[in-house]
Order: C-alpha cells, then sequence, then structure tokens
C-alpha cells in the first residue's frame, strides 16, 4: 500500500514530550511528522493537566489569601463566584500555549495530522481521522502517546456526578458535597480548588498518609490544615461502593477510619494514570509493552526496536511534564545522531496544594531503605520573618546530607510557593553541592529561599538558636 505521507521522523502524541521532541527534531533537521488525536496540541498537561488546574489553583490561592487576611484588619466580604467567567479564564489560560504550540510547530515546518494513531509495522502508521484514514511511513518514530486517569472499576461512571480530573477541570458545578477518592497530588489539587470554591470537602486515601511517595513529616502541615477545613480526611480508607440515586451518590467505606454511608453531590476519582502503551498498534511495530502498558527504554529512550523511541508518561513514572520534555529532548537528539543520554539524577515533584509540598532526590524514607548515613537540616518557617510576615509560618525546608560527604542528597519543603522554591535544590543535587555551599550562598533577606541556605546552616551548626 502507497503511503500517504512520507517523513524522517514520525512523534505519535503532542503532549510536553511529543511536541518538545517534534520541534527538537525539526530544529535538528529532520523532516518531522506530530501525529495527535485531539484538535489541540499540548497533550494532557496543557490541555487537562498542569496549566488549567494551576489556573484554578491561582483563584483558590486569592480567595484564600483574602479570607486570611480578614483575621488581620482587612476585609473582602465573602467571594461571588460566577462560574462562567472563571471557566473562561480557565480556557483563556489554556488557549494561549496550545495556540502558540500551534504556531510553532508551523514555523518549524512540523506537518500536523490530526487522528488516532496505531503501528501497522515497524516503519508505518495508520491516523483515523475525521477526513479519513491515512497511512504515513517514516525512517524514526518517537513514541509520546501519554497516559490516561485510571477509572476504578464498580463507579457509576456513566453518571455525569462521577469525574475524573478532566471532568474536575471543567467545573461544570461547585458541588454541596464533593468526595475525592485518592489522596495524591493530583487529587489534592482539586480539593484545594472545589474547596477554595465552596464544596465541603471528603477525602479519602487508602495509604496511611496522604501523598505517600512523601515523608510523612513534609506533608504534616498540609494534612494539619486539611483536617480544620474538610468534611473529613479518611486514611487507610476505601471506598466499598458508590451507587448513583436521584438525590446524590451514596458512598459506602471500609478500612480502619472509614466513616459511615453517606451521600455526596459529586465524586471525582484520581487514583492515579494508566500509560496509553497497549492502544497504540505498538505490537505491530514490534515494540515491547509491559502487562501495565509502560513501554521500556534504554538511557537513549530507544525501544528495543532501535528506530523508535518513547518518552514521557509512557515510559514509566514519574509521570510528569518536566521529564516528558527532557527525555523529549534526549529522543529527538539521539535520533539525529547526537551523543545524548538522559541521565537526571533527580525529577522535582510538586503539588500545588496549599501549602505547597515539593521533595526532590531521596525522601529520608529512601534513604533509609538503601541503607545511607545521612543528617538532616530542618530550618521551620516560623523562624522566618517573611513566612510570618504573608501569615504562613506552618512551612519548613529540610535538607538530607550525606553523613560521610555532607553533600545533599534530598531536599522536602512545604510552604506556599515550595515549588518554586525547590528548583535550587534540584541544582544543588545535580553539581553535587555540599552543605558549606549551600550555607555560604547569600540568599536575598527577606525570602522564602532563605530558609533553603538556613536549613544548610543547621546542619553545619551555624545556625543553632532557631526559635
Ligand atoms: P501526554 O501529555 O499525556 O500527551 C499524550 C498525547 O498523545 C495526548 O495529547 C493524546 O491525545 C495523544 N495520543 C495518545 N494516543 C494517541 C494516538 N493513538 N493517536 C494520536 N494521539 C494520541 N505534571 C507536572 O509536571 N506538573 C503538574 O502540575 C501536573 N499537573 C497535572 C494535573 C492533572 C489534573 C493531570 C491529569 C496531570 C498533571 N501532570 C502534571 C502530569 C502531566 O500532565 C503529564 O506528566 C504530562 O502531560 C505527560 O506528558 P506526555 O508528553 O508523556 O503525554
Amino acid at each position: 500500500r502507497q503511503a500517504d505521507i512520507e517523513c524522517r521522523m514520525l512523534v505519535l502524541g503532542s503532549g510536553p514530550g511529543g511536541y518538545t521532541a517534534a520541534f527538537r527534531a525539526a530544529d535538528l533537521g529532520l523532516d518531522t511528522v506530530l501525529v495527535e488525536r485531539y484538535p489541540s496540541l499540548g497533550g494532557v498537561c496543557l490541555n487537562v493537566g498542569c496549566i488549567p488546574s494551576k489556573a484554578l489553583l491561582h483563584a483558590a490561592a486569592v480567595i484564600e489569601e483574602a479570607r486570611g487576611m480578614a483575621a488581620h484588619g482587612v476585609e473582602f466580604g465573602a467571594p461571588k463566584i460566577d462560574l462562567a467567567k472563571l471557566r473562561a479564564f480557565k480556557d483563556a489560560v489554556v488557549a494561549k500555549p496550545t495556540g502558540g504550540l500551534a504556531a510553532m510547530a508551523k514555523q518549524r515546518k512540523v506537518r500536523v495530522v490530526q487522528g488516532t494513531g496505531a503501528f501497522v509495522s515497524p516503519h508505518e502508521l495508520e491516523v483515523r481521522g475525521e477526513d479519513g484514514t491515512r497511512l504515513i511511513r517514516f525512517e524514526q518514530a518517537i513514541i509520546a502517546a501519554g497516559s490516561q486517569a485510571l477509572k476504578l472499576p464498580g463507579f457509576p461512571w456513566d453518571d455525569p456526578r462521577v469525574m475524573d480530573s478532566t471532568d474536575a477541570l471543567a467545573l461544570a458545578e461547585i458541588p454541596k458535597r464533593l468526595l475525592v477518592v485518592g489522596g495524591g497530588i493530583i487529587g489534592l489539587e482539586m480539593a484545594c480548588v472545589y474547596d477554595a470554591l465552596g464544596s465541603e470537602v471528603t477525602v479519602v486515601e487508602m495509604a496511611d498518609q496522604l501523598m505517600p511517595g512523601a515523608d510523612a513529616d513534609l506533608v504534616r502541615p498540609l494534612a494539619q490544615r486539611l483536617g480544620k477545613r474538610y468534611g473529613g480526611v479518611h486514611l487507610k480508607t476505601r471506598v466499598a461502593s458508590v451507587e448513583a440515586e436521584k438525590q446524590g451518590l451514596k458512598a459506602t467505606f471500609e478500612g480502619e477510619n472509614a466513616p459511615p454511608p453517606q451521600r455526596f453531590d459529586r465524586v471525582l476519582v484520581a487514583v492515579g494514570r494508566a500509560p496509553n502503551g497497549r492502544k497504540i498498534g505498538a505490537d505491530a511495530a514490534g515494540v515491547a509493552v509491559t502487562e501495565r502498558g509502560f513501554i521500556p527504554v534504554d538511557a537513549q529512550m530507544r525501544t528495543n526496536v532501535p528506530h523508535i523511541f518513547a518518552i514521557g508518561d509512557i515510559v514509566g513514572n514519574p509521570m510528569l511534564a518536566h521529564k516528558a520534555t527532557h527525555e523529549g529532548k534526549v529522543a529527538a537528539e539521539v535520533a539525529a545522531g547526537l551523543k545524548r543520554e538522559f541521565v537526571a539524577r533527580v525529577i522535582p515533584s510538586v503539588a500545588y496544594t496549599d501549602p505547597e509540598v515539593a521533595w526532590v532526590g531521596l525522601t529520608e524514607r529512601e534513604a533509609r531503605e538503601k541503607g545511607i548515613a545521612y543528617g538532616v537540616g530542618k530550618f521551620p518557617w516560623s523562624a522566618s520573618g517573611r513566612a510570618v510576615g504573608i501569615d504562613r509560618a506552618e512551612g519548613f525546608t529540610k535538607l538530607l546530607f550525606d553523613e560521610a560527604t555532607h553533600r545533599v542528597i534530598g531536599a522536602g519543603i512545604v510552604g506556599v510557593h515550595a515549588g518554586d522554591l525547590i528548583s535550587e535544590l534540584a541544582l544543588a543535587i545535580e553539581m553535587g553541592a555540599e552543605a558549606a555551599d549551600i550555607g555560604l550562598t547569600v540568599h536575598p533577606h527577606p525570602t522564602l529561599s532563605e530558609s533553603v541556605g538556613m536549613a544548610a546552616e543547621v546542619y553545619e551548626g551555624t545556625i543553632t538558636d532557631l526559635y
């Protein structure tokens, strides 16, 4: 069969991994085709993930700041929420970068083909679109088909009141009572949004702490804040059943801290994401896929088929946009003949909750499991004039150092803007910084970033009198 389109490089999926790879490949001179099933480029992150969620979290943060100031003599009154306008703000925030991507693709002469792609041979992809089926023949390919929300079985998914994260971001209404199933990053971010907008939120989480990947102490200030505000935060609890009734969704629970059965107006299921590896005809290309749907790759992002690469959520955890973009660059550069590898020592994780929780490198739990002798430098934000000045002194900055070398091996920050503060520590770990390097670096005063230098000084013993 004759191919409809021929190209040197095919990229399947236009998320942060895919568009980065396609643009880099084009910049390196490869004739590139980018296949995307949706009309808007940018994947989960730009359309229904990182970007819209942060737009709504911004609205939530403004509401909470205004509310917090009431106790200090500046009162704004209760917020009036115009849901249609808020939705339009979020949509406009999404439209800007996604529209920008289309222009950037054009500029680079990356041909964008809209439709759902599936491999039919090691060098061919069939794309089914609205305007029919096209066969693309390629020399090399990068698979960047991402992941999608796990739909727990047993939930009445045909009822629109049962939502995944995409539905929750659509902001159809502000439910009076919202049940969030899953106390991970995505569930808690959406919980913060709906709480600020006025919902009574209940969270259930199977593990014994929220955000099970982070150290327990790091999550505590967030858990304490949520515990005070929410209808309930139930750990070691699972949802046993959800029944759609006219008056609401009736949920029953199991576990040590299970609350009694109760009705909610909406239920958000945020229990993780599943890679799309089994949905792209990988077999026909000879590309190996694990049972869970991940595509194994080497450090150069190559699959078992040497001319086919894979990047982003589809190759494994952590499922984060910044991992996908860095992998995308590596794959494109290797495909173009450059000597590259993905050798990041660390990939930071951030929950943009209120307060934010961010960590990078080893957690204390991981350091203990690896048998590493480590020391901790911890700086409580109650000792930070800036944190006190913005009435958010509940946070802290914690650095982990290898006792043998005094090199920083991990860090955790909880507090407002923790996500922005953690980057310094990603750089410090990548560069092998020692406690003295961080402690002797002059940080501007009064900033929250000072807490990073102070935590290193606490470890060094050059600050002792914390109040
Ligand atoms: P994706 O973004 O999943 O893109 C894959 C693309 O491939 C999609 O556009 C899809 O339509 C397309 N595709 C799939 N199969 C086919 C096919 N057969 N044919 C054609 N096209 C196909 N990460 C962060 O780092 N920070 C955050 O703050 C953050 N917030 C998030 C909030 C939410 C609510 C969610 C759901 C996720 C969030 N993430 C965040 C995760 C982040 O979105 C992902 O890690 C990132 O999008 C992965 O990029 P990717 O390129 O691997 O794939």
